[in-house]
């Protein structure tokens, strides 16, 4: 099979006859072996219904529901399990992003060597409280991940090959960074087509303004799971030794300025008036607090299944393993 195309959907019944139809039109312009797979997410408008007069009709569209709304990422993620297509395509369900472009990021895939292209609405057509703390969030993500070469982190519209998504798990509302979760699992052609981006036709977003601060707080998560994910002692280690270093200085001055008061009359040294004294007691608790931290890290990653696995990319030689 060429393609799959999977797309996450809550409460978008007015779209989805459109949509699919429209997918269908692109497929058989193309000459495309294709299956569509809906994932409502826990819609509680008539979408499922309508999926399932659709599915009924056309044998390429498979569909799951959701039991409850469990959120964007779960639901791309159950598409990429089901996902059999050589190519995986998401788009999202409100027609804001155009079936047109399939063609287009299948052929990056195939044949220009691509593991992931992100769509890029270079024009969008959204609210400004929207555009503009966008571009501040894709700004970061770039950083933080190293991908300079992404716009648009967030696009609905992607194209994968098949290996991608199935070894990419997506949770919680990582959605936002596939191409981070992708490049950390060693996928490191990553590409970008600049793609065309209506207005939401129908119904409206999904999403409120918490999704920048929620963002940003997963992106913290992503960083630090890369860099100190399965060894933590290197950060709490760290940090608790300077703790330590801190308190050793502190409780050092203050035994030294004790001894000098002791032997000097006029020199008078308070204990509990100290800056010192306070120091001291902070840091000690605090390193204490980062080494059990960081051991407590550690003992959870030895018993973690995922401590020794290792995406391997190719194998010579005879043998399974
Ligand atoms: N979506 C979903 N589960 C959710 C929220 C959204 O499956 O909990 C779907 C939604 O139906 C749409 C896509 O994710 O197909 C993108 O959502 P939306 O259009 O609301 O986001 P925006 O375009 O405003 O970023
Ligand atoms: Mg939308």
């Amino acid at each position: 099979m060429d393609i799959s195309v999977v797309v996450p959907l809550y409460n978008e019944e007015e779209s989805l006859p459109e949509l699919s139809q429209w997918i269908k039109q692109v497929m058989e312009e193309h000459n495309f072996s294709y299956e569509v797979i809906f994932i409502d997410d826990g819609s509680i408008d008539r979408s499922f219904h309508i999926l399932r007069h659709l599915s009924q009709k056309d044998p390429h569209i498979r569909a799951v529901r959701f039991s409850r709304n469990y959120g964007k990422s779960p639901a791309l993620n159950t598409g990429f399990k089901m996902a059999q297509g050589d190519v995986v395509i998401t788009m999202d369900a409100d027609l804001q992003d155009s079936p047109d472009e399939i063609p287009a990021l299948y052929e990056m895939i195939k044949e220009e060597g691509y593991d992931l292209v992100s769509g890029w609405k270079k024009k969008r057509y959204d609210p400004l409280s929207k555009t503009i703390p966008t571009k501040l969030f894709n700004a970061t993500a770039r950083r933080v991940s190293g991908i300079n070469n992404l716009h648009d982190f967030n696009c609905g519209l992607k194209a994968y090959r098949k290996d991608v998504v199935k070894n990419i798990e997506v949770y919680g509302d990582m959605h936002r960074y596939i191409p981070y979760l992708a490049k950390n699992a060693g996928f490191r052609r990553i590409g970008e087509k600049e793609v065309k981006h209506r207005a939401r036709k129908y119904g409206h977003t999904k999403f409120g303004l918490d999704r920048f601060v929620n963002g940003y707080l997963d992106l913290g998560t992503l960083w630090f799971q890369t860099k100190f994910g399965v060894k933590p002692m290197h950060i709490f280690g760290l940090l608790g030794s300077i703790m330590f270093f801190i308190g050793f200085i502190a409780v050092a001055t203050v035994i030294i300025l004790k001894i000098v008061s002791l032997c000097n009359p006029d020199f008078h040294f308070y204990l509990t008036k100290s800056v010192y004294f306070y120091l001291s007691l902070a840091a000690m608790i605090m390193g204490l607090q980062f080494f059990l931290t960081g051991f407590t890290g550690e003992l959870i990653i030895r018993n973690s299944q995922e401590r020794n696995s290792y995406q391997i990319a190719e194998r010579l030689g005879p043998g399974e393993d």
